[in-house]
């Protein structure tokens, strides 16, 4: 395969983008670009759209990226138990604050005065004084009383409610399984289609990752999942689930309703330092350009939000309205991919590439991957190294590697080439898929794609790390030392 070294994100930026994909990008002409622009992971939203829609997204991003002879990671992002209201009449209704209303699990059409919702054990789960939020929390209903399938309740923020949006219900213990049976079927389309990872919402313990996991495996796969944290359970039960999942996401629109929304960057912190401590890749999303869906140019305030991201060393970030629905899909992806330079580039001058590796102050060793990747790291320094060059199966020791954030652009090559698509979400990784990868000798490897990303140049320092295995006998990794 032709490598293209010419593109500027191949060499130049660390922090991976992902973008979700909807009306205003479901042309190939708009993938093409927004692959051009900088994108490293698609995301299929569930929560919209038929399977046949998803499918031809599937095959125009696989077409545009082999077209652009690049590794293009996609996700289908699965809606997990997400209550959402029914239909009304007229397609909406309006809440004015104050007024008495009925929010009922019967099979009904809305209209003034009454909400549906298609969750049947709703009236079950709230008790009496709850709060019933709606539309991503911008209205406020509080419960009354029930009776039967009927909740009575009264309107404390109002406004336009229109069909199908959301409903959360804050501290209350939503009795419904993680994988709904539309998770289930929209998981086996997705595994079948090829997806790289599943990302499931509304995790709220390690058993919702397994049982999906149980599902995958069962089918005969193994793709990777993503936890998506977006539940206030979730940060409670952090840990276990970052450890269960393959990768995390901070879907902070969610979060943001479920949790007051001063305390959402405290847990972005919190939870990118324990994602980042289990070598697990974390993903930020959910309004980082969220003007940009009808404005060509970002706020202030956004701008802020993806460099401290960035600086704060999540794998990624992610883009959500802006390139589904925004009137700008590529200049989002543009500006996104300036802010994550430009930021890194100031982390480079500060020297922080390498000390980040947010490992714990542990009394006992630490394991030989965390040793070696810090080891590593250290060494791009001290010799200046221009790459670091990881031949690997499945993406083990990259993501290992990749977690103490060395300064220099991580080669992975694997003769896999659904682990090259893998791998485009962890940090600072660049891909290269290599028939040859396990055969021909590692440093011949190393040199030769050292050589051809015009990632270093003869005379250059590269690293060379091998040799990481899952068996503990079987692990010995090595470091080796190169001039090109
Ligand atoms: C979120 O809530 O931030 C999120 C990413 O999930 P979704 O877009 O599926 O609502």
């Amino acid at each position: 395969m032709t490598i293209r070294v010419n593109m500027p994100h191949l060499s130049s930026r660390k922090t991976k983008i992902i973008a979700t994909l909807g009306p205003a990008s479901d042309t190939q002409d708009v993938i093409y670009k927004l692959i051009e622009a900088g994108v490293n992971v698609f995301r299929l939203n569930m929560s919209h759209g038929e399977h046949d829609s998803h499918r031809r997204l599937y095959q125009l991003i696989r077409e545009s990226a082999a077209a652009l002879n690049l590794h293009v990671a996609i996700f289908a992002d699965l809606c997990g138990p997400k209550i959402r209201t029914g239909r009304f009449k007229d397609g909406s209704i309006i809440l004015k604050k104050g007024d008495q209303l009925v929010v009922t699990t019967r099979d009904v059409i809305g209209e003034d005065g009454l909400i549906p919702c298609q969750y049947r054990a709703l009236a079950d789960d709230v008790t009496v004084g709850d709060r019933i939020l709606l539309d991503d929390g911008k209205f406020e209903l509080r419960v009354r009383a029930k009776k039967g399938q009927d909740i009575d309740c009264e309107v404390i923020y109002g406004g336009e409610l229109k069909n199908n949006k959301g409903i959360n219900l804050p501290g209350v213990n939503v009795s419904c399984p993680s994988l709904t049976e539309k998770d289930r079927a929209d998981a086996l389309f997705a595994l079948d289609l090829g997806v790289d990872y599943l990302a499931l919402s509304f995790v709220r313990k390690a058993e919702d990752i397994t049982d999906l996991r149980q599902l995958i495996v069962s089918n005969g796969y193994d793709t990777h999942i993503i936890a998506k944290i977006e539940k206030p359970e979730a940060l409670t039960n952090g840990q276990d689930i970052i450890k269960a999942a393959d990768a995390i996401m901070i879907a902070r629109g969610d979060l943001g309703v479920e949790l007051n929304p001063e305390d959402v960057p405290i847990a972005q912190r919190q939870l990118i330092k324990t994602a980042r401590v289990l070598n697990k890749p974390v993903i930020v999303a959910t309004q980082m350009l969220e003007s940009m869906i009808e404005s060509s140019r970002p706020t202030r305030a956004e701008v802020a939000d993806i460099s401290n991201a960035v600086y704060s060393s999540t794998d990624a970030v992610m883009l959500s309205g802006e390139t589904a629905a925004g009137y700008f899909p590529v200049e989002a992806v543009e500006i996104m991919s300036k802010v994550i330079k430009q930021t890194e580039a100031f982390m480079r001058e500060q020297d922080v590439f390498g000390k980040l590796a947010h490992r714990e102050n542990e009394l006992k060793p630490l394991p030989f991957g965390d040793a070696v990747a810090d080891a590593t790291a250290q060494l791009c320094f001290d010799l200046h190294a221009k790459a670091i060059v990881s031949i690997t199966s499945g993406g083990m020791s990259v993501v290992t590697l990749s977690s103490a954030r060395p300064a220099a652009p991580l080669i992975a090559i694997s003769a896999n080439k659904w682990v090259c698509q893998r791998m485009n979400l962890y940090w600072g990784v660049v891909p290269m898929h290599s028939e040859e990868a396990g055969h021909a000798h590692p440093n011949k490897l190393a040199r030769r794609y050292a050589i051809e990303t015009e990632l270093a140049n003869v005379g250059d320092n590269v690293v060379v790390v091998r040799g990481f295995h899952q068996d503990s006998q079987l692990n010995s990794p090595t470091i080796t030392m190169l001039t090109l």
